[in-house]
């Protein structure tokens, strides 16, 4: 977009248990700057971030696409386990330090829009964005509209079918057994006792696509998304896909069509141009 023949920059900020990532452009190939750093105590972190685009070229706004879970309405961390973070105001101490607008969501909302803007969701409407890493975290469009609630989905947390032949019980503090407990990273490493990439047991890897499939067959049976876009870390397993939408048909019995399930064009940058596109949509949650 331009204005007075020069192109409006927005910020965008990516937020992890980790990492932040920081990027200030228009669009995926009008990118002026970037950096990431760990993720720190909140006051540093947020600092650093600020000092970031303070010395980049102007910005008209900035989007934080946040861990979670959040409230979307104060900008805030609310119960994250990171230690220090829980109930931390993120979008309030930026804006005004920058002094511009702030438009606050979840990391996996924020890489959705990403998706749909520039990536694997354009054109579509109603979809579903998913990651599965060391958590299970999924966000999406309805109709347009970023899923937003009485909060925000938790896709991770739905519960799911535990396999009666799998004794593992589960990874999720709060729920045990529930998808991400099953089929995060996180429970990957935990049932084989190696990391997801250092398995290569073929009943691990059925397992995996079993369990993700019966999660998304409840994203499908719910949101009717015309498609899924599914990244993170364990999909990256080649094969996993294939095998994923393969199964998902089978759960789902020919009763409702499944839609294509598909890796995101963006990655790994879906959620930080994912989050200068909140900036320049302007999106507030409704
Ligand atoms: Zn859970």
């Amino acid at each position: 977009m331009r204005r007075g023949g020069r192109v409006r920059l927005y910020g965008g900020i990516e937020t992890g248990g980790s990492k932040w990532a920081c990027a200030v452009g228009s669009d995926p190939d009008g990118i002026r700057a970037s950096t990431t750093f760990p993720t720190a105590a909140p006051a540093e972190t947020i600092a650093r971030a600020v000092a970031f685009f303070r010395a980049a070229d102007r910005i008209e706004a900035v989007g934080i696409g946040s861990f979670g879970p959040v409230d979307l309405r104060r900008g805030a961390v609310t119960t994250t386990p990171k230690p220090g973070w829980a109930h931390t105001d993120v979008a309030g101490p930026i804006g005004r330090e920058l002094g511009v607008p702030v438009i606050f969501d979840t990391d996996v909302n924020a890489a959705a829009l990403g998706e749909h803007r520039w990536g694997a969701a354009r054109g579509l409407g109603t979809f579903v964005y998913l990651t599965v890493g060391t958590g299970i975290g999924g966000g999406g469009m309805a109709r347009g509209h970023l899923l937003h609630g009485l909060s925000h989905p938790e896709f991770g947390h739905v519960r799911i079918p535990h396999d009666p032949a799998d004794p593992f019980p589960g990874s999720c503090p709060y729920h045990g057994d529930c998808w991400e407990g099953l089929a995060s990273g996180t429970a990957i490493a935990a049932r084989w006792g190696r990391p997801a990439h250092d398995i290569d047991d073929p009943a691990a890897w059925a397992l995996e696509a079993r369990y993700l499939a019966l999660g998304l067959a409840a994203a499908v049976c719910v949101l009717s998304p015309q498609c899924i876009v599914i990244g993170g870390g364990v999909m990256s397993r080649r094969g996993l896909l294939e095998d994923v939408t393969h199964e998902l048909d089978r759960v789902l019995g020919g009763y409702v069509e499944s839609p294509p399930v598909v890796a995101p064009e963006l990655a790994p940058r879906s959620g930080v141009l994912g989050a200068i596109a909140l900036a320049a949509r302007g999106e507030l949650p409704a």
